[in-house]
């Protein structure tokens, strides 16, 4: 195995995830992503072993782990040759009810998302015609007697299938009405298997990367209004609260892509004689290899980092973010010096390489685009002026 620059830290908690993950080979992730069907035997794994639940705290039955952790359940996996983005939702969507929910949801939800009875894996905030700009959305939840009822659609929206619950966020209050553009949208937790057919309808969207995704349409959904989180037209705030860990751990998920393909070219290379000698003789076939590797390294750094501070409860929103952008640029790079050093091979599916191309190239664009940390970074960081 190549080194790595964290590679003496957590051994017993890699060794028991690359035990585990050992029992999935790349030919049943690439039957699943070729079938696009939901790799169960490998998430209920995951599941009866704890993993997704690391983050839970053990008074509700979870491992109480920090983010550090976390990140490495998720880096994990890739580097296995799995694909995280299958579960990492049900990682770190509950991290808004931890941290927002009261605590009658907190006791009537967060046990069963420890032990994997309940599904949070899905998160509905993306809409078709407002994309990033997310202040505009249009879905509305009004207030009508108990209850809030629903209108609007999403697109994007993941996993849903694979879900009991699902964390949707509506504009309460209209734009025109608020202070701050950024108030008035608050947070609910959707009961998927009442809400589907009644109010709510998915439509499956096929991908580039096989991954579970939906077009969401509501058609006055009923939610009670138990199932708002924390305070009405605070909602975005919540949702952004939750950001930093989620880029973080998809920042490891990248991390994880970016050592699985460097590790898988530079033993092909090493091997693979064309004009009587290693191909990885030729420094025009080392370099792109070994530059990958290196940036993958420096964005490693960034990810602890960002862990550190997340649980030291520092503010961790610009290494969050940097760390996500390095390491997305990271493993791209890393799978196209992959796949340019196998050749034709490597678009070959038995090699794995293909789809892991794929899957992580979604990084650039979800579940942030890199304008989009450019911008955070210009404007958060280096005060410059904002631009939207
Ligand atoms: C497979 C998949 C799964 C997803 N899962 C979920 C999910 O579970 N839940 C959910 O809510 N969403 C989900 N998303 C949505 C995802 O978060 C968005 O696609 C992403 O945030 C980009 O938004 P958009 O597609 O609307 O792009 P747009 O906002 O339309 O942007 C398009 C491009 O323009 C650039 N751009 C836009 N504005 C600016 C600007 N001001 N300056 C510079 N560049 C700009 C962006 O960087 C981007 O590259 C998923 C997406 C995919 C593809």
């Amino acid at each position: 195995m190549i080194p790595t620059s964290a590679s003496s830290d957590h051994d017993e908690l890699r060794d028991a995830l690359r035990a585990l993950c050992a029992q999935f080979p790349g030919e049943y992730h690439r039957t699943h992503a070729r079938n696009e069907t939901y790799p169960v035997e490998f998430i209920d794994a995951l599941t009866r072993d704890g993993w997704l639940a690391a983050m839970i705290p053990e008074e509700f039955g979870g491992a109480g782990l920090g983010l550090t952790e976390a990140s490495i359940v998720m880096e994990e996996i890739n580097r296995g040759g799995g694909n995280a983005g299958h579960c990492h939702g049900q990682m770190y969507n509950m991290g808004t009810l931890l941290r927002h929910g009261s605590d009658a949801q907190k006791a009537k939800y967060l046990p069963g998302i420890a032990s994997g009875d309940l599904r949070l894996q899905s998160m509905a905030v993306t809409e078709p015609t407002t994309g990033t700009d997310t202040t505009k959305i249009k879905t509305v939840a009004r207030k009508q007697g108990d209850r809030y009822v629903v209108n609007g659609q999403k697109v994007w929206i993941s996993r849903i299938e694979h879900s009991d619950l699902m964390i949707l966020l509506a504009r309460t209050t209209p734009l025109d009405q608020v202070k701050r553009k950024s108030l008035g949208m608050s947070i609910f937790i959707v009961d998927l298997k009442q809400a589907i057919g009644n109010g709510m309808e998915i439509r499956p969207i096929r991908n580039m990367v096989g991954h579970e995704t939906y077009e969401v349409f509501f058609d006055n959904l009923e939610i009670p209004e138990e199932n708002l989180i924390g305070e009405e037209g605070y909602g975005f705030r919540y949702i952004l609260d939750g950001l930093n860990a989620e880029r973080t751990l998809i920042a490891a998920e990248c991390i994880g892509d970016g050592y699985w393909f460097v590790e898988k070219a530079a033993a092909y290379v090493g091997e693979r004689t064309v004009f009587g000698r290693p191909i990885g003789q030729n420094q025009g076939v080392q370099f792109p290899i070994a530059k990958s590797y290196v940036n993958i390294e420096a964005a490693n750094l960034m990810r602890f980092e960002a862990c550190r501070r997340f649980d030291a409860h520092e503010d961790c929103g610009a290494q969050a973010n940097m760390a996500k952008m390095l390491a997305a640029d990271a493993s791209w790079e890393a799978a196209n010096a992959c796949l340019q050093s196998h050749g034709g091979f490597g678009f070959a599916e038995e090699y794995d390489i293909e789809r892991k191309f794929r899957e992580t190239r979604l990084y650039q664009v979800a579940p942030i685009s890199t304008n989009l940390i450019l911008s955070y970074v210009a404007e958060h960081v280096l005060d410059m002026p904002r631009s939207f």
